[in-house]
């Protein structure tokens, strides 16, 4: 057992390269560096937003720290146990602990199975009921804890909503009683107010279920209530990770500027720094060396952002956890 200040997990210096294989043999020719060298610590019952554009690596972090994708190095440690060094039967052991929601929940569910076998699979696979009766009791508890209906079970996902099948999604994931749920962009695909649904009742069950969330997205707005922080992530790297009250208010990192000045604002007394980028994302089979948004920074671009990759220091009040990635900053 860790110690009540240890971290819940762990991810230490994360890296993933996907190589491009070619030619008749079959070689590697080229790689995406998805996942740069990622690290940062989760507390038990702590919420962590990471935010990004599509391909910088967010969800392939979210990946790599289940092992779902084997990192290419780096290590992982949940609840002082090796993630990263865990043979099979460890692995499976973890699988209790710690759930992904994936973000599709069309093509997540088995269309052919129903909602019960669906929240039941786990609980079949891990033993973790012993009769028949004790079973289906856990299926109904699952549904109504996301709140689901007990005569849900034996219908098929697609007589269900984008909402609801994110609900069953939710439910499939809680069968074990995990300790951490990677949501990789859980809500993304589904309407704003039925977004705000799904985050309140993640939120809801946090506490009374002893959760602790990694939740991935590409919008800003989409995490800001539900997290205690928010890592920003840019072409495989964190840039900025900050307590969320410090990153809405007092960004340091200009992509996050930039990603924070296309989030709308309801009070139109408050103003944000309008910040435009130019250009699209570098493709992450070739990053630019040094600082990877120095292509499109819309600060002085100095010798040292072209060549030197700025390392992630503390930033503000000391202790106030916020650290940003930039030379200049
Ligand atoms: Fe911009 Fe340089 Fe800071 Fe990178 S290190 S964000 S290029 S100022």
């Amino acid at each position: 057992m860790s110690t009540p200040t240890a971290p819940l997990l762990k991810v230490e210096n994360l890296v993933k390269h996907f190589p491009i294989r070619g030619g008749l043999l079959g070689r590697e020719v080229d790689r995406v560096y998805a996942v740069d060298g990622v690290s940062f610590e989760l507390a038990a019952g702590e919420t962590l937003g990471v935010v990004g554009e599509s391909g910088c690596g967010k969800s392939t972090t979210g990946r790599c720290i289940l092992r779902l994708i084997e990192p290419t190095s780096g290590t992982v440690t949940f609840d002082g146990r090796s993630v990263t060094g865990a043979d099979k039967q460890q692995l499976r052991a973890l699988a209790r602990e710690m759930q992904i929601v994936f973000q599709d929940p069309y093509a997540s569910l088995n269309p052919r199975m129903t909602v019960g076998a669906i929240v039941g699979e786990a609980l079949t696979i891990h033993r973790l009921t012993r009769t028949a009766r004790e079973y289906e009791d856990r299926i109904v508890q699952l549904l109504e804890t996301v709140g689901l209906a007990a005569d849900h079970m034996r219908r098929y996902p697609h007589e269900f909503s984008g909402g609801q099948r994110q609900r069953i999604g939710i439910a499939r994931a809680l069968a074990v009683s995990p300790r951490l749920l990677v949501c990789d962009e859980a809500v993304s695909a589904l309407d704003v107010s039925i977004q705000a649904q799904v985050i309140n009742l993640l939120e809801d069950l946090r506490g009374p279920l002893g959760l602790s969330y990694v939740f991935i997205a590409h919008d800003l707005s989409v995490v800001e209530h539900i997290s205690h922080r928010v890592a920003v992530m840019y072409l495989g790297r964190i840039v900025e990770i900050a307590p969320s009250r410090s990153l809405y208010t007092d960004p340091r990192h200009p992509y996050t500027e930039a990603l924070l000045a296309a989030v709308p604002i309801p009070d139109p007394r408050v103003k944000r720094k309008k910040v435009h980028l130019q250009g699209d994302v570098p493709s992450p089979i070739h990053p630019p060396p040094g600082c990877h948004f120095h292509t499109r920074c819309p600060l002085a671009q100095t010798e040292q952002c072209r060549l030197e990759r700025p390392p992630l220091k503390p930033v503000g009040e000391p202790g106030s956890g916020h650290w940003v990635a930039c030379h200049l900053r």
